[in-house]
C-alpha cells in the first residue's frame, strides 16, 4: 500500500447491491490496493425482486437470501467486513428520528474511517431509502468530525457528470452532477460486473451488469444512439477536465466541501 491509499474506506447505503451498482469497481480496486473498506446496509432489500433466470423466491425469504448475496459479493470483491442493519425495504423513512443516524454515529466511531461514501441529496434515483441513508450518513458524519476534530477525514457522494445525468433526465442535486474525483476501473469493472450477477436475486443488477458490460465491450460512443456525435463534441471539452472514456465510477467531495462545482478538475484518486 502506498501512502497515498486511504487505509480505511467506510460505505453507507441502503439496500443490498446499492454499493456495487454505484461503487463495485472502486470496492474491489481499493481492496487490491491494500485499502480496507467496510460497509453498512440499512435495509435487506425484502420489497426487492423474487429472484431472476430460474431462481424463484418467496416474499417471506427474500431479506435474509439478500444480505447473504451482499456478504458473498462483498467477499469477492475484497471488503474486510459488512453491517446489515436490517431495516425494512421502504421502512426507513418511518424510522422513530435519529435511530439510524445513531447507528451508523457508532460505526463511524468503531471504524474510523479516512473516507465516507455515500449517496448524494436525491438519493442517485430519488428512493426514499437512499435519501434517508443520505440524510443520516451525512449527519453522524458531522457529528464524527465535532468529536474528531483533527481526524483528517472526508466525505463523497456517489455522483456522475452532468452530461450524462442529463442526457438520462436524471433528478440529481448539484453535487450528483459535479464529480470532483473519477476512480478509473478499467481493471476492475468486469469483477463489477461478475459482482451485480452475483445478486441473482434482482433484475436491476441484471440489468446494470448488462448495460456496464455493453458499454465498455464495445466503442463507447456507439451506445448513445442518435446522441452520439453530440456526445463526442462533449468529451472533446472535458477532457481537459480529467474526462476519459476509460471505466469511471465518480465521487462528489461534500467535505471538507467544495468552494465552486464549476470547472472542476478531476483528481484520479481521492
Ligand atoms: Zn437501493
Amino acid at each position: 500500500m502506498t501512502s497515498k491509499q486511504p487505509k480505511k474506506i467506510l460505505l453507507f447505503f441502503a439496500h443490498p447491491d446499492d454499493e456495487t451498482s454505484s461503487c463495485g469497481g472502486t470496492i474491489s480496486k481499493y481492496s487490491r490496493l491494500g485499502s480496507e473498506i467496510f460497509v453498512c446496509t440499512a435495509t435487506n432489500g425484502n420489497k426487492g425482486d423474487l429472484g431472476t433466470g430460474d431462481l424463484v423466491l418467496k416474499r417471506e425469504e427474500l431479506g435474509s437470501f439478500r444480505e447473504n448475496e451482499e456478504k458473498v459479493v462483498l467477499k469477492f470483491l475484497g471488503a474486510k467486513k459488512v453491517y446489515q442493519l436490517g431495516y425494512d425495504d421502504q421502512g426507513l423513512e418511518l424510522l422513530t428520528e435519529f435511530v439510524l443516524e445513531n447507528q451508523f454515529f457508532d460505526i463511524l466511531k468503531n471504524i474510523n474511517p479516512d473516507i465516507v461514501i455515500t449517496f448524494g441529496e436525491r438519493g442517485y434515483s430519488g428512493h426514499t431509502d437512499h435519501i434517508e441513508t443520505h440524510i443520516s450518513a451525512t449527519n453522524a458524519f458531522f457529528r464524527y468530525i465535532k468529536v474528531n476534530p483533527k481526524k483528517n477525514i472526508k466525505l463523497f457522494y456517489t455522483s456522475m457528470p452532468k452530461f450524462f445525468a442529463e442526457f438520462r433526465n436524471m433528478d440529481l442535486s448539484e453535487a450528483e452532477k459535479s464529480p470532483s474525483v473519477a476512480i478509473d476501473i478499467s481493471d476492475t469493472w468486469k469483477n463489477k460486473v461478475t459482482a451485480l450477477r452475483m445478486y441473482r436475486s434482482q433484475n436491476d443488477a441484471q440489468e446494470i451488469a448488462k448495460m456496464f458490460e455493453t458499454v465498455y465491450s464495445g466503442n463507447y460512443f456507439e451506445n448513445f444512439g442518435e446522441a452520439k456525435d453530440q456526445i463526442i463534441s462533449i468529451f472533446e471539452k472535458l477532457k481537459h477536465y480529467g474526462y476519459s472514456t476509460n471505466p469511471t465510477e465518480y465521487f462528489h467531495q461534500a467535505y471538507p466541501s467544495l468552494k465552486k462545482y464549476n470547472d472542476i478538475f478531476l483528481s484520479k484518486t481521492f
